[in-house]
């Protein structure tokens, strides 16, 4: 499971995990831009709360949880991204996981200062169709072909204007910090420094994962 504040990078950083271990990567945040993109009733609802910077209700993000660990698409290893975010959500995948006899092996804490986030999150640019993430200044768009075909085509999220970034770092600090006492009581939290590049910080993530 990846933790830690909005733009830590947990998002970049799991697709490269996940195709190194072989895991199913499980992204609320992607799965409620999917409903959202398809018009879907839940969607809808979500997006409300997603513009603005708050967290979707956890009943919402847990039947998404729930629906996704009966249907046995973690049976080979998930590696969670965003998810959970609240106590209430930490507690009954807790109990998902026990009832489907699944262990959580690893917690990884991903540490970035707010300054950092802040510059990250104010120039992040995201491709609609194979969901890369680039950067106005620290890794711009080269016009490189996409995986899906083409070219890139570049959006700005809702969320990630100056006034929903500020609520969403404070909505983490409130909400969701509070999930590294948990994890660090079940012994399985691993904190791991977020700041450098890519591959620094990818480094430092195999490593925590071996220790
Ligand atoms: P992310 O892509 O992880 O930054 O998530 C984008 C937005 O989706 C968040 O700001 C929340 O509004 C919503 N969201 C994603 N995951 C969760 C979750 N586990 N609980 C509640 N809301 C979530």
């Amino acid at each position: 499971m990846f933790l830690g504040p909005p733009g830590a990078g947990k998002g970049t950083q799991a697709e490269r995990l996940r195709d190194d271990l072989g895991l199913v990567h499980i992204s609320t945040g992607d799965l409620l831009r999917e409903e959202l993109a398809a018009g879907t009733k839940l969607g809808i609802e979500a997006k409300g709360f997603m513009d603005a910077g708050e967290l979707v209700p956890d009943a919402v993000v847990i039947g998404m949880i729930r629906e996704r660990l009966q249907s046995g698409a973690a049976a080979g290893g998930v590696l969670f991204d965003g998810f959970p975010r609240t106590d209430a959500q930490a507690r009954e995948l807790d109990s998902l996981l026990a009832d489907l006899s699944l262990p959580l092996d690893a917690v990884l804490l991903l540490e970035v200062s707010r300054d950092e986030l802040v510059r990250r999150l104010g120039g992040r640019w995201l491709c609609r169709k194979c969901g890369r993430s680039y950067h106005e200044v620290f890794s711009p768009y080269a016009g490189t072909p996409c995986p899906k075909g083409g070219q890139c085509e570049l959006y700005q999220r809702d969320d990630d204007r100056a006034e929903a970034v500020a609520k969403r770092l404070d909505v983490y600090e409130r909400q969701t910090a509070p999930l590294v006492g948990y994890y660090e009581g079940h012994g399985i939290l691993r904190r791991v420094d977020g700041e450098g590049t890519l591959d620094e910080v990818y480094e430092r993530l195999e490593a925590a994962i071996q220790a």
